[in-house]
């Protein structure tokens, strides 16, 4: 199953480590046919090459949209080298054949994250790379196929283990890679003209990142995981720069995100806001006039579950906020840049992970979010539902006061981040209780109302902090029961989207509770 390489075809954009890739195969006596700009560079360093026009007897033509789509080089990578027709066909069309394969595609993904315009997305989609990829790579019984520069030395060493040959097993690991460079190339383009054509639905989509990082294992450690990246230049975990700390695992990754879609609700003209986030869950969530005010509040929320968490904020982390971070053991810090000094608290802590992102994310900005189901996944739009003053409609005898809507607003920002069952209890712009992934409604209630309780008295308040609160749920109250238990916890004021076939009773017990109560006629499960 060995195959000898004699000849080779190089085409590539990223020309890292080309010159090196080139001086090694000529060296061990293989030809090496090349592409414009490929074959340019190769020979001004000396390396002997044969221009791919001269082969087909064809320019490069039409800007490079054809250059190596013709009969002369697919020929040489589709022949089956054992079939007598299809070796005839190449003596009698004067076919070279080709054993190996060296292409990197046009930076179509990088191109669309620098953000170029329509026109230049379009000429950078490569048209001949993936054609010749997918060709090479049917062919692995006989040919070689290379689309990573991290093959490079894995390739040399192959051809020096086998004297110039490369074995059935590694052109087959190979392919199976190639396919599945072409397929994400695709998907880039499918993905990205969804999105110049404003269809976000989810509809004839297909789904595809590039490999970011392999994890040490996965949500356990008997699991092995990577991370893959989309493309997509949303500021977040994905596209941020971490300055310090361990690698971030994989349960790491999934609660950052949570942390900074959670935090991108505030947009920063609502001023400093903070959440920190476990398990998926917030265990607390906070505005203050400062970045170390809402850090606090936030704390103070469920300081018992904030341990090892994971802490996002919508503005630049300063030192003071820097130093009360500190002050617990927490995982992970991301946040739309650090100042200097910020950035000095932390290098003492060098297991804190620091991550800095370009910018909050934009809870509008439309997107898809995909499960996985046995057999299958789940796709749907990105939930960027949000609600103002405007949408809301007061359905009890009492009106909640100005600042009562505040606090009506931000649970129901939060309680949209809350694993359903979710319940939110929150008092001045602080969440004062969370009660999260409950099969019942009523059960939320009972727990975020009782870790409030827990929480007054390790900082000996008089009450909880629930006395007074506006309540937030995220789905509306099919009895009356999860609404009076909130009502017993202390809740004044309810936000819920309303919609049950029991909202006269619900309605009644809270005018009968003295409560205000205002429906969103909006959802925001979360499962
Ligand atoms: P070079 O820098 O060598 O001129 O071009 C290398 C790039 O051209 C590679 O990324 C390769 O995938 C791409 N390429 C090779 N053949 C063709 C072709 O026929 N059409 C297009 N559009 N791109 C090609």
């Amino acid at each position: 199953d060995l195959h000898k390489v004699t000849r080779a075809l190089i085409s590539v954009s990223d020309k890292k480590g080309l010159i090196e890739l080139g001086q090694a195969l000529a060296s061990r006596g293989i030809e090496i046919l090349s592409t414009g700009g490929s074959a340019a560079a190769l020979r001004a360093e000396g390396v002997p090459v044969r221009d791919v026009s001269d082969v087909t007897g064809f320019p490069e033509m039409m800007d490079g949209r054809v250059k190596t789509l013709h009969p002369r080089i697919h020929g040489g990578l589709l022949a089956l080298r054992d079939n007598d027709a299809h070796v005839a066909a190449m003596q009698g069309h004067d076919i070279p054949e080709i054993d190996l394969l060296v292409v990197n595609l046009y930076p179509f993904e990088e191109t669309v994250a620098g953000g170029a315009d329509y026109d230049t997305c379009i000429e950078n989609i490569d048209i001949g790379g993936p054609a010749m990829i997918r060709a090479a790579a049917k062919n692995h019984a006989f040919v070689t196929v290379v689309v990573d520069v991290a093959d490079y030395e894995p390739l040399l060493a192959e051809l020096d283990a086998n004297d110039g040959a490369t074995s059935y097993a590694f052109r087959q690991t190979l392919a199976q890679v190639a396919y599945a460079r072409t397929g994400a190339y695709d998907a880039a383009v499918s993905t990205w003209m969804a999105g110049a054509l404003n269809d976000v639905a989810p509809r004839r989509r297909a789904f595809a990142g590039t490999l970011a990082q392999t994890l040490r294992y996965g949500e356990n450690p008997h699991q092995s995981a990577s991370f893959y990246r989309d493309g997509s230049d949303r500021p977040g975990v994905a596209s941020a720069v971490q300055h310090q700390g361990k690698e971030l695992s994989y349960n790491n990754i999934n609660d950052t995100d949570a942390a900074f879609e959670l935090v991108s609700e505030f947009l920063p003209g609502d001023g400093p806001a903070v959440a920190i986030i476990k398990h998926a869950n917030p265990s607390g969530v906070a505005r203050g006039a400062t970045l170390l005010e809402a850090y606090k509040k936030a704390y103070d929320c469920d300081r018992t579950s904030a341990f090892g968490g994971i802490v996002a904020l919508n503005g630049k982390l300063d030192a003071e906020t820097a130093e009360a971070i500190t002050e617990i053991f927490t995982e992970v810090v991301i946040a739309p840049g650090a100042d200097d000094a910020a950035r000095e608290i932390f290098a003492r802590k060098k297991n804190l992970r620091l991550l800095t992102t370009n910018g909050v994310a934009n809870p509008a900005t439309p997107g898809i979010t995909y499960r996985q189901v046995a057999g299958g996944f789940l796709v749907q739009d990105k939930d960027t539902g949000m609600i103002g003053l405007d949408d809301l409609r007061v359905v009890t005898r009492r009106e909640p006061t100005q600042d009562e809507l505040r606090d009506l607003l931000f649970a129901w920002k939060v309680a949209k981040h809350v694993k359903s069952n979710a319940i939110v209890y929150v008092k001045d712009g602080a969440t004062v209780g969370v009660g999260a992934g409950q099969m019942s409604r009523l059960d939320s209630a009972l727990i975020a109302a009782k870790k409030a309780e827990r929480m007054a008295e390790a900082m000996g308040l008089p009450a909880p902090l629930t006395k007074g609160s506006a309540v937030a749920s995220d789905a509306f109250f099919p009895f009356a029961d999860g609404l009076l238990e909130a009502a017993a916890a202390g809740a004044s004021t309810v936000i819920q989207p309303g919609g049950s076939m029991r909202d006269d009773e619900v309605i009644a017990a809270a005018d009968e509770a003295g409560l205000a109560m205002v429906f969103t006629s909006m959802r925001h499960f979360r499962h």
